[in-house]
């Protein structure tokens, strides 16, 4: 990847980084300058935050978060991290030490939160009751506590630590189901509205090995590892279609997200529901929000086979008296 004797494209010492993308060789000093640059550069010109403001980082232990939360910090903004219990085995424990030790280093607040404690169940009975892509159910159940805590802890924006390849990969997926929704609303930030938090893509510009890089420059604590359940997620197909465009045409990840988004006559306009859900308050479309719906055929399940077994064991003392 990088070559011996390779010169930094900025200041000429020697380099470690290297990004065809972009035709440039960084020093770590030069890689720190133009990674702060992105972040910058897409929070301007998408209004995500304003400067100093408070924001809440959703951190998952993994480099991308853990980048976002320091590049924020030392671009001025009161970063906070927002860490999601999900307990799915031992990498669940690796993830929260790594946030743990991220806020450490930063000494900033990291707010913990487990996911069965909200919701009342965990992401695996969800998704078995539910009968759904784990992936899939995760990312609802996440995405609808994230807002929530957000709204309940007062912080004005929700930082996330999507970057390029997560928005080229969901960009192309869109276009070739004609997800047409998604399309509209694929757009770096999404405005609060009633009962919505703010949210913010500060990495988009960036792609996963210029993260990748500024972790290794910063040593940052990432969390070896990887989610046993990611087996069956299809982002992973789309964003590797994405590396091999890229790697025999380099810059077109970016020019695919940026043009994308320069042909938009602006941001989506904010999801704006009509209703809020009978459960929870939260604004929806529909009678029951789809969080709440995920939930509540995991009690279903439970209660279920609750009474199966019970039955079970009537059934065995009936047969033994
Ligand atoms: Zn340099
Ligand atoms: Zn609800």
């Amino acid at each position: 990847m990088t070559d011996p004797g390779m010169k930094c494209s900025r200041c000429k010492e020697p380099a470690r980084h290297r990004f065809r993308q972009h035709n440039a060789r960084f020093c770590d000093p030069c890689l720190e300058i133009f990674f702060l640059r992105q972040v910058e550069k897409a929070i301007e010109k998408y209004a995500m935050l304003t400067p100093g403001q408070r924001v809440l980082v959703a951190v998952s232990g993994g480099k991308d978060s853990l980048a976002l939360w320091q590049a924020l910090i030392k671009l001025g903004y009161q970063a906070e991290g927002l860490h999601l219990k999900l307990e799915l085995g031992d990498f669940s424990g690796v993830s929260l030490d790594s946030s743990r030790e991220m806020a450490r280093r930063l000494g900033s607040p990291l707010h913990v939160f487990a996911l069965s404690d909200l919701a009342g169940c965990t992401v695996e009975e969800a998704a078995r009751a539910n009968r759904r892509q784990f992936c899939s159910v995760c990312g609802t159940l996440k995405r609808y506590y994230l807002n929530r805590l957000a709204l309940e802890l007062g912080a004005p924006a929700v930082a996330t630590g999507h970057h390029l390849d997560d928005e080229t990969g969901r960009l192309l997926g869109n276009l070739i189901h004609g997800h047409a929704h998604h399309l509209e609303r694929q757009w770096p930030v999404l405005a609060e509205g009633p009962g919505l938090a703010r949210k913010v893509k500060p990495l988009c510009r960036l792609g996963a090995d210029e993260i990748r890089a500024y972790a290794k420059a910063h040593d940052l604590p990432v969390a070896q590892g990887s989610c046993r359940h990611s087996k069956g997620a299809t982002l992973p197909y789309y964003q590797e279609a994405m590396r091999l465009l890229e790697q025999k045409m380099p810059g077109t990840k970016l020019d695919f997200y940026l043009g994308f988004l320069r042909a938009k006559a602006g941001p989506p306009a904010a999801d704006a529901p009509d209703g809020v859900c009978v459960v929870c308050g939260a604004p929806t479309h529909v009678e029951v929000c789809g969080a709440c719906r995920l939930v509540r055929r995991a009690f279903e399940r439970r209660q279920r086979l609750a009474e199966e077994a019970a039955a079970a064991a009537a059934a065995g003392d009936e047969a033994q008296a």
